[in-house]
């Protein structure tokens, strides 16, 4: 299916005629056509998108993995022209790990999903999000009571949705024997083609375990010797291509607020050893609200984790949200009720 048409201008024909047309606004063809600079001068013969807005492009279901996402991607960008999407770097695998943009605004935030494998839903929950937010501003709507142009202009929105493709991958379809990796993974896995319990990479290191906010102690305290389906910090910091991804694009912007998501718990981590800025308390009384009752919990026996490191070295807003309650990976049945709980949370961390 074409994702977006396109219009010839004819001689005489103004974008408000185009737009009646189409049975759209003329703020929805400006949005699609940003080389439009005055929609009062436009040229016969010049071509316009025309945005077909009433197609839903991001579907949940119950199997949402990597060619799932990088195909929504795709189609995202061509009907949303201001979503740009670039790529961070590659896992160890080869995939490449992509990076949403959107908004113009001064103020940059990050959002992030899938650090562990079987928590793969948070992907599809913030690709949701990023329709629903493309969707709002094309529009010209509100979500709730948020004007979403005030959003866009405001922030700039940074979405990793897919930390860990390969390990997604693996969670959603195991390994083949052709696989230069099978041997490694089947390895770590202890022969089991279950591969349900897999958080880490296809190194067997866990990426959330991974950054430089007390990386020993972490070592210390957790069981894993070496590759391990979970819990494993890998030989050293940021040694596994993912994480280094992420410490890099965090470094080159200048984030005022970011949140990992994760499942499942319904809680969500705001502190980190008394680094954390003041104003997280009252931010994550916020999201509580807003979440139907997420639990605020300021300190666990952890370190290593993004969240960590970002409130570490930055002192500034960093959160963990544990999306949804239940056995990892969540039935996509709650894929709704969860989407209720967090859409709050997407849009408070744009506003504060
Ligand atoms: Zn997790």
């Amino acid at each position: 299916m074409k994702s977006i048409i396109t219009h010839v201008v004819q001689r005489g024909e103004s974008l408000y005629q185009i737009a009646k047309k189409f049975g759209l606004t003329v703020n929805v063809l400006l949005v699609a056509n940003p080389s439009i600079k005055n929609p009062s001068l436009i040229m016969p013969g010049q071509v316009i998108n025309i945005p077909k807005v009433n197609k839903t492009i991001v579907v949940p279901r119950k199997q949402y993995g990597y060619d799932e996402m990088m195909s929504d991607l795709d189609t995202l960008s061509k009907f949303y022209p201001f979503i740009k999407v670039s790529t961070i770097g590659k896992t160890v695998a080869g995939r490449s790990i992509p990076a949403v943009q959107i908004g113009r605004g001064a103020k940059e935030v990050h959002y992030n999903g899938s650090f562990h494998a079987n928590e793969w839903i948070t992907t599809l929950l913030l690709m949701k999000f990023i329709e629903a937010y493309a969707k709002a501003y094309q529009e010209g709507r509100y979500i709730g009571h948020y004007k979403i142009k005030n959003l866009f202009e405001k922030t700039t929105l940074w979405i990793v949705p897919m930390v860990n493709p390969d390990g997604v991958e693996l969670v959603q379809n195991g390994i083949q024997p052709t696989d230069p990796f099978y041997d490694t993974v089947v390895g770590i896995n202890r022969s089991s083609g279950d591969f349900s319990g897999w958080k880490a990479n296809l190194r067997g290191v866990d990426l959330n375990d991974q950054f430089p906010a007390r990386w020993e102690e972490e070592v210390a305290r957790r069981a894993s010797p070496g590759p391990a389906p979970r819990d494993y910090p890998g030989p050293s910091p940021l040694s596994e291509p993912e994480s280094k991804a992420m410490a890099n694009l965090t470094r080159s912007h200048n984030f005022r607020l970011v949140i990992a998501f994760h499942t499942q718990g319904e809680e969500i981590y705001w502190g980190y050893r008394g680094l954390e800025p003041a104003e997280s308390h009252r931010i994550v009384q916020l999201f509580s609200e807003v979440s139907g009752g997420y639990r605020p919990i300021q300190y666990v026996e952890s370190d290593a984790g993004y969240k960590d490191w970002f409130i570490q070295e930055w002192r500034r807003l960093g959160f963990t949200v544990e999306c949804g309650q239940g056995t990892n990976p969540l039935p996509f049945a709650q894929f709704w009720d969860i989407w209720g709980q967090v859409i709050g949370i997407f849009l408070v961390g744009l506003d504060v």
